[in-house]
């Protein structure tokens, strides 16, 4: 495996000492990825928010300015008092001026005030004007005091504001979103989004809206006081602050796609945690724990070197920046002492001078401040609304109406259906399920058995044919009811960590403790929870890992019986039970599947040979369907199978194992 340093080195060959060349990278070039990635690795798939399929930055600009329409109240709060202590702050200088000028070189007074205030201040010995300005001082920071602590706290409630509304469009967007991207974007990577990605979304207001404002009322403010003052210094002023707009320039334009890349690091290091603490007991049992640690701190030691790289650039613009800030400093006293020994300006115009000049150049550094911080926000925005805009799995139509029974029977009709382009998974399938009735859905792995119950209840639309609930498309039908009508067991079980009734409730969130204790008798899942101390409150803990195979799975029954659907979908529900708890199941599965109209992916016989009907899927369509006995008598695919059961068998055998799967159960 490649070290982090020759990884690191292949990298920056890549895409560029300053990333520039990083489009390129993404298209082809080498990534860490799940094999630890390689120069020769292939070509990433497209991701909402990796960069690939980035709009132009002036499309996230007004989507953001967009969301900021609900929050104009606060915003209006910020900006009118960034405005004020803005002002407030602009008279400190000026009060130097007067102190230095007119208060403690005595005798001199300011002629230039108007008629009024001259006379009072003449009329003022220069202690009284000392301490009438010290007051007007201490006014002045009581007022700043009071502002900043209103503006404070008012931009921490828009800060929790905006992050609540985006989490909430986020997290409805994520529900509905189609499932192929989900799995794509990884739990890693939904989390370092919904997490990190929001924070960073409500501060780029802060750092790429209110401070450049306030910095610009501060320059405006500034150069206007310095124009007042000295023409001519201001100019020498303003030729060092066009360079520090260069560099300001230049460091928004080379860093902002490293710190993007920085961050998809960060969220594909973090989305690989997820996945392996996810499957912890299969990177045990394969001893792949020293693999993923490995894979870890070299993605992590990747990650560091291009993080100081970013940083080594990031600190080199600082001094350069500090750099041009002395020379100004300096320049300023020589040209500025020059006026004052020709008496040009006066000493209390130096020091408004100096004064003012951080006030011309402060929001240039303040800009570049936010900046840094801007690259990153801007950089989790985008990532934010290109998972907006990943287009919903089902949208209702207009005119959709609510499905609330099965009286007939759903079929397919000439349906084709793809994952992935050019792979084609079902291919012009027939199928009728009657009402009442219950379908065994045979045949070889990777048939397409599970593609047909996808299909079924929606997870996925096919490319052509129709399916038809009662002789309407399914799709005429409102998403939630249509669903409303389905369980689904599964044979990977998935259950949430809480107790026992919960988890059995969550499919009918209002059911109670008697409607819970009827399922799970029909589950035959009573007696082993009554045996647990804590009984239908025993805390199953995550994903149920407190639970034995066979006993999640009867949970997961009685969620599915709890909800009385219409049609009862069970995917390989039985095969990972143990023989006691399968023998324990099968009567009552029986009493589950009579009359109910039923779709059942199985490998044990009995569960098939008891079946209203039996569909053989070979390679995505249907080759024979029929009773057992009708199969048998066929001698088809499926009575080849079976025979070869019976033959092989020393004794009665219990499932089918079709020739090209090395075992069922
Ligand atoms: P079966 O249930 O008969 O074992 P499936 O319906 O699960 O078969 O799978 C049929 C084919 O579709 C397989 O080739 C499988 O690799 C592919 N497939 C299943 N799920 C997905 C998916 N989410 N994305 C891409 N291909 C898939």
């Amino acid at each position: 495996m490649a070290s982090s340093k020759k990884k690191y080195k292949e990298y920056r060959k890549e895409s560029g000492f300053f990333g520039q060349r990083r489009k390129n990278w993404l298209k082809g070039g080498p990534r860490w990825g799940r094999g630890g990635g390689g120069p020769s690795g292939p070509p990433p798939e497209p991701m909402p928010g990796d960069g690939s399929r980035k709009q132009p930055l002036s499309y996230y600009l007004k989507r953001y300015i967009g969301t900021l329409g609900q929050h104009k109240k606060h915003i209006i709060i910020l900006v009118v008092m960034g405005f004020l202590s803005m002002g407030l702050r602009a008279v400190n200088p000026w009060t130097s001026k007067f102190m230095l000028d007119y208060v403690l070189i005595q005798g001199k007074r300011p002629q230039n005030l108007g008629a009024y205030l001259n006379n009072v201040l003449l009329s003022k010995d220069s202690q009284s004007l000392l301490m009438i300005t010290c007051l007007v001082l201490a006014l002045i920071a009581l007022s700043e005091l009071f502002m900043s602590t209103i503006t404070d706290y008012v931009s921490r409630v828009l800060s929790a504001k905006m992050q609540a509304c985006i989490r909430r469009q986020m997290i409805k967007h994520l529900q509905v979103m189609p499932l192929s991207v989900l799995e794509r974007l990884k739990t890693g990577g939904i989390i370092s989004r919904i997490e990190g990605d929001v924070n960073s979304f409500s501060s780029l207001l802060h750092d790429g809206f209110l401070a450049p404002l306030n910095s610009i009322i501060m320059f405006a403010i500034g150069l206007g006081s310095l124009l007042l003052i000295s023409p001519v210094v201001t100019l020498v002023c303003t030729g060092f602050i066009v360079l520090l707009a260069l560099a300001a320039f230049c460091v928004f334009n080379i860093m902002r796609p490293l710190f993007r890349d920085l961050h998809e690091d960060r969220s594909k290091i973090s989305g690989r945690l997820a996945e392996t603490f996810g499957g912890i007991r299969v990177v045990r049992i394969f001893g792949r724990e020293p693999r993923e640690t490995a894979d870890y701190i070299g993605a992590h030691h990747l990650l560091i070197r291009k993080s100081l790289h970013t940083d080594k650039l990031n600190i080199g613009i600082r001094r350069l920046i500090q750099f041009i800030n002395i020379s100004m400093d300096l320049t300023i006293w020589a040209v500025g002492g020059y006026y004052v020994i020709k008496r040009h300006i006066s000493i209390g115009d130096l020091m408004v001078f100096t004064r003012f000049t951080h006030w011309f150049f402060h929001p240039v550094f303040m800009i570049m401040h936010s900046l840094s911080h801007v690259q990153h926000s801007v950089a989790c925005t985008e990532r934010i609304f290109d998972m907006l805009d990943e287009k919903q799995a089902t949208v209702d139509k207009p005119d959709a109406i609510d499905a609330t029974t099965v009286d007939q029977s759903i079929r397919f009709e000439h349906v084709d259906f793809e994952y992935e382009a050019d792979k084609p998974v079902l291919k012009g399938l027939n199928l009728e399920i009657p009402v009442g009735k219950t379908l065994a859905l045979v045949g070889p792995s990777g048939a397409g058995k599970t593609t047909i119950t996808n299909l079924l209840v929606r997870f996925y639309e096919p490319q052509s044919g129709s399916i038809t609930l009662d002789g309407m498309p399914i799709d005429s039908f409102t998403i939630q009811s249509y669903r409303s009508l389905y369980s689904l067991v599964l044979q990977d079980v998935f259950l949430f960590d809480g107790t026992i009734a919960e988890n059995i409730a969550y499919s009918k969130p209002d059911a109670t403790i008697e409607e819970i204790v009827d399922a799970a008798k029909i589950a035959a899942a009573h007696q082993f929870i009554e045996e647990f101390p804590d009984k239908y409150e025993t805390m199953i803990g995550e994903r149920g890992v407190k639970l034995s195979g066979g006993q999640k799975q009867r949970v997961s029954l009685a969620r599915a019986i709890l909800k009385k659907p219409e049609v009862l979908i069970l995917d390989e529900a039985t095969s990972s039970l143990d023989t006691e708890s399968e023998n324990a199941i099968q009567d009552a599965l029986k009493e589950i599947l009579k009359g109910r109209t039923t779709i059942v992916i199985a490998h044990r016989l009995s569960t098939i040979m008891d079946a209203d009907s039996i569909a053989v899927l070979v390679d995505g369509a249907i080759v024979e369907q029929g009773t057992h006995q009708e199969l048998m008598e066929l001698n088809g695919k499926y009575a080849e199978m079976v025979n070869a059961q019976f033959n092989k068998a020393a004794q009665k055998p219990t499932h089918i194992v079709w020739s090209d799967e090395e075992s069922t159960n």
